[in-house]
C-alpha cells in the first residue's frame, strides 16, 4: 500500500481563469439552467478581463510569476460571500434561462423583473449583515516557527503560516488583549499582570498570561494556587 496525499488544483493563470469563467456553469445541476448558461458562463468576452483586473486593483489577487494568488483580503471576501446567492453560478442559469422563457414568450417580462426586484432587496439586505474580517496593518514574527509573519484580526492574532498554526484569541475570561498586549506575548512569551480576568463561575481574579511550551496561551498566577484556571 502506497499512503499518498491528494494536491491542491494548481493556481490559476490569467488563461485558464478567463477559460474557467467562460465554461462556468457546466456544473449546474438543472438541465434547463445549465443548457441557458451554455453561451453565457461568468461575464462576456467583452467583460472577463476587466473583471480579473477588479480583482487585482482591490487587492483580492496578486500576480506571483504566472500564477493568480489569493490575497488575505481576497479570501476573507471569498469565506463571507461563498455561501451567498450572490456568489451561485446556478442564479446566472436561472436568469438566462428566464430570459430565453421571455423570448419565447412563455413568460411575462414582469415577472422576471418582479422576481429581480425581490432578489435584490434579499442579497442587499444579506450583505448589508455581513463584516468583512481583514487583517490590521501590524505584523508580528512568529515565536513558534520562528520564519512567518503573525497577524492582527479583530478575534485573534494568527502566524500566516498554516502549518505553524499559531493562534492568539483576544478573548481571554472577558477581556479582550490589545495588538500591545499579544505584541508583548509574542515578543516576550508573557504578558504582565492583568487585572479583572473573570472565571466561569463569575469570580474575578488577576493573572499574567504566557505561552506554554506548545504555544498554547495560559494563566500565570503570581504564587501557585492550584492549577486551576488553565485555559
Ligand atoms: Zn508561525
Amino acid at each position: 500500500m502506497l499512503e499518498k496525499q491528494t494536491k491542491p488544483k494548481p493556481l490559476h493563470t490569467e488563461a485558464s481563469l478567463l477559460g474557467a469563467m467562460e465554461s462556468a456553469g457546466k456544473e449546474v445541476t438543472n438541465e434547463a439552467e445549465r443548457e441557458a448558461m451554455k453561451e453565457s458562463g461568468i461575464g462576456t468576452p467583452a467583460t472577463r478581463a476587466a473583471i480579473i483586473e477588479t480583482l487585482f486593483s482591490r487587492n483580492y489577487i496578486v500576480r506571483e510569476k504566472k500564477s493568480l494568488v489569493p490575497t488575505d483580503k481576497g479570501l476573507s471576501v471569498y469565506e463571507t460571500v461563498k455561501e451567498k446567492r450572490i456568489a451561485d453560478v446556478a442564479m446566472t442559469g436561472s436568469w438566462e434561462n428566464a430570459l430565453a422563457q421571455i423570448e419565447r414568450g412563455n413568460m411575462q417580462p414582469e415577472t422576471f423583473s418582479k422576481a429581480i426586484e425581490v432578489y435584490t432587496r434579499q442579497i442587499t439586505a444579506e450583505l448589508l449583515e455581513t463584516k468583512i474580517v481583514v487583517a490590521g496593518e501590524n505584523t508580528c514574527l512568529c515565536p513558534k516557527c520562528k520564519t512567518a509573519q503573525v497577524r492582527f484580526y479583530p478575534k485573534v492574532a494568527k502566524c500566516t503560516d498554516v502549518n505553524c498554526g499559531l493562534v492568539v484569541f483576544r478573548n481571554i475570561s472577558e477581556k479582550q488583549l490589545s495588538d500591545r498586549q499579544i505584541t508583548e506575548l509574542l515578543t516576550k512569551g508573557k504578558i504582565a499582570v492583568i487585572k479583572g480576568f473573570k472565571s466561569k463561575a463569575d469570580k474575578t481574579f488577576d493573572a499574567a498570561l504566557k505561552f506554554d511550551e506548545n504555544y498554547r496561551v495560559t494563566y500565570d498566577f503570581p504564587e501557585k494556587k492550584s492549577g486551576k484556571g488553565k485555559k
